[in-house]
């Protein structure tokens, strides 16, 4: 069975007081919102990781937004996998389309991030989505797969049923369009084939793929009501506790 999860990308947003406030209520409010098996995360900037995950309990996980490639040295200013996961951290977002832009991250190196993350027991929350213009020229689905082919395909099935893919596409994310659930699901349902083809039917089934880009409580439950979405990927609306709580309050 795949798992149902809502997941807070805060991005480079909130000081650290501003962040252990906002996410005090965030928990407060999921506890009485998430029902089940439901996951609720928040991805927070490096610095509030350490305390977040103290007051999350077992009601709110918490992930980092990007890791390094390598295990540890010279990397003035970078943070590694096996830090995050030291602090209690469980998730990391890997390829997310603003460090694939602003940080010229390749699928190559994606694909490094990915294992790094996974060695050090993480979940890698890997992004893939493609931009406007990509969708208008119609080339939309040869560049979501050469991004799961060049990312995440060439792990083995093992490790890749530890993965949670999350399709943004570009022209959705921050900009208040958000694609249609029709698009959507059929670009999840792509996806979902495309695992089958390259591992088996099993892990298709069981992978959880998210929709990000725009999501917010209008339109969060046509979303996730669709068959092969399987959650969100939660950016601006991840900012307000009350719009993150019905998100997830959508889901039951
Ligand atoms: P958005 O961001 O919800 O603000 O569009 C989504 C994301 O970038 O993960």
């Amino acid at each position: 069975m795949r798992k149902k999860i809502v997941a807070g990308n805060w991005k480079m947003n909130l000081d650290y007081a501003e962040g252990i406030s906002l996410f005090s209520e965030i928990v407060n409010m999921v506890r009485d919102e998430k029902k089940g098996d439901q996951i609720a995360i928040i991805c927070a900037p490096y610095l509030h990781l350490n305390s977040l995950t103290k007051l999350g309990g077992n009601v709110v996980s918490i992930g980092a937004q990007n890791c390094h490639q390598k295990e540890s040295g010279a990397f003035t200013g970078e943070i590694s996998a096996k830090m995050i996961k030291s602090v209690g951290c469980e998730y990391v977002i890997v390829g997310h389309s603003e460090r694939r832009e602003y940080f010229a991250e390749s699928d190559e190196l994606l694909a490094q991030k990915t294992i790094i993350a996974l060695q050090n027991g993480l979940t890698p929350i890997f992004c893939i989505g493609e931009t406007l213009d990509e969708r208008n020229n119609g080339s939309y689905f040869e560049v979501l797969k050469s991004q799961l082919l060049n990312g995440v395909f060439g792990l083995s099935a093992e490790d890749f049923s530890k993965i949670v893919i999350a399709y943004e596409p570009v022209w959705a994310i921050g900009t208040g369009l958000t694609a249609s659930s029709e698009q959507a699901q059929e670009v999840h349902a792509f996806i979902r084939k495309e695992i089958a083809a390259q591992y088996n039917d099993e892990t298709a089934e069981n992978t959880s793929i998210l929709y990000g880009g725009s999501c917010n409580p209008k339109n969060a439950a046509e979303l996730f009501a669709q068959k092969d979405i399987d959650g969100g990927l939660i950016g601006g609306a991840s900012l307000k506790s009350r719009d993150f709580a019905d998100i997830v309050k959508t889901f039951n």
